[in-house]
């Protein structure tokens, strides 16, 4: 064929997914001209369908499924594993994330004989716990790649591991593994899209003629915080798949700057032409509290602006805005993706204006 490389992205709807599926097949991309199939388990979403992808409908805990659906794609040299499971306890998310790992590459290693690297995306959680151990007995931060793990139980550590021991069953085949914060990005089928969420939030307040009351602790509001670009974690992932430097290492992914949400709370209602809030005390208020019960305001505004019709509890994921604002947020550190030769960086207050920007244009906030 007249392609260089073949990705494989599996989460291709995601809010990382996303952006691999809109700079993977763009002509001047490292290690193109590259062919891209892109997994999810919807049916492909209309802000999705421009995008030159080979789009399949799998569900990937499901082994037969698995099988059936991506042995035949034997021409695969990439796999990007941009996706996850969200369980009520870590054990459980060890359980399944392990099982959907391990049924994508029991199909893809011994069928595409030209694969040559796996990129994992995982999180800062790894250094700062999961959700269930969140800051308990965490490192100290800024976080960088060579910190021990923790000893709490955490899914990241089994898929580090799995990927460890599946790329020894090939000669050649090389791994990274990428850890971002916070994800800047546009998905609306994200389990955990904070600009998206934000959006939602203040297009409600806007609807409904209230401020826009911020639902954070002190410590979110006033200390140092972080996010990382959705392409610019693309980018990234696409260097180290290209790139020979940046082989079988695990890289931070952090747009490179910081940022207050008191500065970024005023940006946002600009955004939406909403009264700005303020830290409110110390009797914390949270999105799951104030955005109860609004799934019909949420179907009016869908109406009356004539947007991409979504369901509130799809795009308004309160529980981890909630999570993001209610902690001293960690700092990572760029220093060993940019030793390694990744130069990358965003502005956050540009980045968080363009992916506002990016969910208007799309249609699914007003
Ligand atoms: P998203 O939730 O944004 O996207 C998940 C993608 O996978 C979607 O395309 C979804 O589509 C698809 N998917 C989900 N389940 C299945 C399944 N069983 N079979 C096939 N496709 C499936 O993913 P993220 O990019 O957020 O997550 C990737 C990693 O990044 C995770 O480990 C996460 O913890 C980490 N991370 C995320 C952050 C964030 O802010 N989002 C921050 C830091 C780390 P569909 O639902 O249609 O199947």
């Amino acid at each position: 064929s007249s392609y260089e490389s073949v990705a494989l992205v599996v989460g291709i709807t995601g809010i990382v997914g996303n952006s691999l599926a809109e700079i993977l097949p763009l002509p001047d991309t490292p290690g193109g001209p590259w062919k891209v199939y892109g997994v999810a388990r919807r049916p492909r979403p209309p802000w999705d369908a421009n995008h030159p992808v080979e789009y399949i409908q799998c569900d990937i805990s499901n082994p037969e499924e698995t099988q059936s659906s991506l042995s035949r794609l034997n021409d695969v040299t990439h796999l990007f594993y941009v996706t996850w499971a969200s369980r009520s306890t870590e054990a459980e998310n060890c359980e399944i994330n392990s099982k959907m790992f391990r049924n994508v590459l029991n199909c893809i290693i011994p069928n595409a004989p030209k694969l040559q690297h796996i990129c994992l995306q995982t999180g800062k959680k790894h250094y700062f716990g999961s959700f269930e151990a969140s800051g308990i007995a965490a490192h100290d931060p800024p976080y960088s790649e060579d910190l021990p793990r923790l000893e709490s139980p955490n899914f990241y550590y089994n898929l580090e591991d799995i990927l460890f021991e599946e790329v020894k069953k090939k000669d050649g085949l090389t791994w990274s593994v990428h850890r971002p914060g916070t994800i800047f990005g546009f998905s609306p089928h994200s389990m955990m899209n904070m600009i998206c969420t934000l959006s939602v939030y203040a297009a409600i307040c806007k609807h409904e003629g209230t401020v826009l009351r911020f639902p954070g602790t002190k410590e979110a509001w006033s200390l140092y915080s972080e996010a990382s670009d959705a392409d610019l974690i693309a980018e990234q992932e696409i260097w180290a798949a290209v790139d020979p430097y940046a082989k079988n290492e695990a890289f931070n992914c952090s747009n490179g700057d910081v940022f207050k949400w008191k500065h970024f709370w005023k940006v946002l209602a600009e955004q939406f032409e909403v009264e700005c809030g303020e830290f409110e005390g110390d009797e914390r208020l949270t999105l799951v509290e104030l955005m109860k019960d609004k799934e019909s305001v949420w179907d009016e505004i869908v109406k009356e602006y004539n947007l991409v019709p979504t369901k509130l509890e799809d795009i308004g994921v309160w529980w981890f805005v909630d999570y993001i604002l209610g902690i001293e947020y960690p700092l990572d550190t760029m220093n060993k993706s940019k030793e390694h030769g990744f130069l990358g960086f965003r502005n956050s207050k540009s980045s968080f204006i363009h992916w506002i920007d990016k969910l208007k244009d799309s249609k699914i906030v007003p």
